[in-house]
């Protein structure tokens, strides 16, 4: 299962680039396969290059863990903890399935796309193995792992009670963004709160079978090593503000109808309505010229061209086409399949052919070609200087020059207000801990 997607997975996020955080999971990763109940299989390790706070593990033996939840963990004692419990699904041999549709939709910027089955052939196969990043595992499996969690931390010499605060730390995260990411670990455990007294139970325990006398925490080796790491989005990528898409490397822009939902990946960005009855893809077209860029679209969907006109949009020279599907290539057999029919714009701009393509039956065409139209006219070159040169937040670690509470320290680092509780959350703290000098702290910059 894990070889078959991990080429999706990787498709879909990117690698996150920065060879020290890669070489660390790769490296703690192989250490502790080496000592789990299946030593033997071929384990891959790799950061995604995603926001969302996440870890997990495709049966096979490939475990992921985004640059999202890398900037959340305090410390290596931590980060081992949600190592062991991935590759205790693995040893296991715990199996996994998909999430349901409605969880899928609480991930927000990932998954908070329904597209219909028969619309879904036209988005790229990377966004179709989402779904394979949010498995879930049952609740005797999750418990098993959080208990291999602690017992192979522990082996490689880390202090398993710290996994149990990064559970605290995730939850608070939650309760807080009230969006977020929802890990397979928080999903399935309905009560925290017996978890994290279990693990810290656990977690002595196993110091005792091990002799452990000093456990490795390593918060200072850790904090360092993420220092500059991407915090959220990442604005090179591609983002959205107020409905409106920006792309400032290939500096484009173009509107997301109000009541749509979006979702972009580095292949492409995927826009629907709530209802699922139709979708928008965008992506970039094939082809030297509008023309060739059509014929090679028609044929990939194999489409039957209804009309096709030459227009302009914002002074761009474009093709729009209309085309329906035939119906003998319609999957499946099923006889009462509704016909498919897509409008298509294909935009000339700098060296590229974009193609913005609206899908939805034959008999819905009609009450969204306004919504498709309008989407794909709002195309246009991007030129504000504030959109094209904004830059990605990243985590800055700073030392503490004056003891304090965690908020005043955070004030004399100019956090601003509103953002003083996301603050100590990411530090693992309460804004009225005690913070002495000469302490390392995260705070958010450019
Ligand atoms: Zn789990």
């Amino acid at each position: 299962m894990g070889q078959q997607s991990d080429p999706q997975i990787v498709a879909q996020f990117g690698l996150y680039e920065d060879p020290k955080l890669q070489q660390f999971i790769q490296e703690k990763g192989q250490k502790m396969a080496a000592i789990s109940h299946r030593p033997n299989i071929d384990y891959k390790f790799k950061i995604v290059d995603s926001p969302v706070i996440n870890a997990f593990a495709v049966p096979g033996g490939y475990v992921y863990f985004t640059r999202g939840i890398m900037a959340y963990f305090n410390n290596e004692a931590q980060f081992a903890g949600v190592l062991g419990h991935e590759i205790g699904h693995i040893a296991a041999r715990h199996s996994a399935q998909q999430q349901s549709k409605a969880v899928l939709a609480q991930v927000g910027m990932i998954a908070g796309m329904v597209i219909a089955p028969e619309f879904a052939q036209f988005s790229d196969a990377a966004s179709q193995g989402v779904s394979l990043l949010f498995l879930k595992f049952g609740r005797d499996d999750e418990r098993e792992s959080d208990m291999l969690g602690v017992e192979y931390s522990t082996k490689i010499g880390y202090d398993a009670t710290e996994m149990a605060d990064f559970f605290l730390t995730l939850q608070r995260q939650q309760e807080q963004s009230g969006t977020a990411a929802v890990p397979d670990f928080l999903s399935t455990h309905p009560n925290p709160a017996d978890r994290y007294v279990r693990v810290h139970e656990l977690a002595a325990e196993w110091k005792l079978k091990e002799n452990v006398t000093k456990a490795e925490i390593n918060r200072n080796k850790y904090l360092r090593m993420i220092d500059g790491i991407i915090f959220g989005e990442d604005p090179k990528q591609g983002f959205v503000e107020n409905k409106v898409f920006y792309h400032p490397v290939l500096e484009f822009q173009f509107q997301i109808s109000p009541t749509w939902n979006h979702m972009n990946s580095p292949q492409q960005v995927q826009l629907a309505p709530e209802d699922g009855k139709a979708a928008m893809i965008f992506t970039l077209a094939q082809g030297e010229t509008l023309e060739a860029a059509a014929q090679q679209m028609l044929q990939q969907y194999k489409l039957q061209p209804v009309d096709s006109k030459s227009v302009t949009v914002n002074g761009l020279q474009a093709l729009a086409i209309v085309a329906d599907q035939q119906q003998e290539q319609q999957q499946q057999g099923q006889q009462q399949q509704q016909a498919v029919r897509t409008l298509t714009y294909l935009i000339k701009y700098k060296d590229n052919i974009y193609s913005f393509m609206g899908i939805t039956s034959a008999e819905n065409f009609d009450a969204y070609y306004e919504t498709f139209s309008n989407t794909m006219q709002s195309f246009k070159p991007l030129t504000d200087p504030v959109k094209l040169n904004k830059k990605a937040e990243r985590i800055r670690i700073k030392t503490v020059q004056q003891p304090g509470t965690l908020a005043q320290v955070l004030k004399n680092f100019k956090v601003p207000e509103t953002r003083m509780q996301e603050l100590a959350i990411l530090n693992g703290m309460e804004l009225t801990d005690r913070v002495e000098q000469g302490m390392l702290l995260k705070t958010i910059g450019e």
